[in-house]
């Protein structure tokens, strides 16, 4: 399958036709942004380790009966996935507070969440991609119905318990992470972008050293080093 015109650039990534038209193909760029794109920067290979992070979580969740548009992966950066139009709400899971949450509601950070929070944010650059409640999401006409939004709860749980058992046991606590959904031409509901250390915040079991995005928001450097530890220790057993 070749890549044919460009249909769409994001911060991570760029998505370009097929001859497929149920087809896309995913390519998972170099660039680092974060704080809504005030804080930009490149990390060589850096799209390539996403890409292969990515598509073993998403072949992990297959097998655990998740539904994904992943296809299959073409090469170091490319991903083919099934076309889907994205529901424009980023599904956040946390389990431990830290980041927006702990700023937002001043809970000391670190603190283990007494059960799997799970928030909405608005996907919408210009607004800053605000936190929102299900009233917003339908006045918004961002999903179809409270029932829709009710799955995507459920799926971002359920994505949470096979998430966090398996990195548990590579001595990874899986902080948070956030998620996206898209329709397929059937109404499917399917498990779509990414999941990668650009989307999840990972800290170490023992010394809770951060291995994810937050060594570029907070300027500590060593992205690479980090995301080719999180490859090393999820390789080989999916
Ligand atoms: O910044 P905040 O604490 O709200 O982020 C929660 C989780 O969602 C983090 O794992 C972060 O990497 C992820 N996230 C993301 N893209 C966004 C916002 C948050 O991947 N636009």
């Amino acid at each position: 399958m070749e890549k044919r015109e460009l249909l769409y650039e994001g911060k991570a990534k760029k998505l370009y036709k097929t001859d497929d038209e149920n087809l896309l193909i995913a390519e998972f760029k170099d660039d680092l942004t974060a704080f809504n794109a005030l804080k930009k920067g490149k990390e060589e290979g850096k799209g390539a380790l996403n890409a292969k992070i990515s598509a073993k979580l998403f072949r992990l969740l297959e097998k655990e009966g998740i539904k994904t548009h992943l296809v299959d992966v073409l090469g170091d950066n490319l991903h083919l996935v099934k076309k889907v139009d994205i529901i424009p709400i980023e599904v956040v899971v946390r389990n431990i507070a830290t980041g927006s949450l702990t700023r937002r509601l001043g809970i000391k950070d670190g603190t283990p969440l007494p059960f799997s929070l799970v928030e909405f944010y608005y996907k919408n650059d210009e607004l800053q991609d605000p936190l929102i409640n299900d009233e917003h999401a339908l006045l918004l006409n961002l999903a179809e119905s409270e029932a829709e939004l009710e799955e995507l709860k459920r799926l971002g749980r359920e994505i949470n318990v096979i998430l966090k058992n398996y990195f548990a046991k590579k001595d990874l606590r899986l902080v948070d992470f956030k998620l996206e959904f898209g329709k397929d031409s059937e109404g499917n509901i399917l498990l779509s972008d990414e999941i990668s250390p650009d989307s999840c915040r990972f800290w170490d079991m023992k010394t809770n050293e951060k291995l994810d995005k937050d060594r570029f928001r907070e300027g500590i450097g060593g992205i690479k080093v980090a995301y080719e530890e999180i490859l090393r220790r999820i390789s080989g057993d999916i």
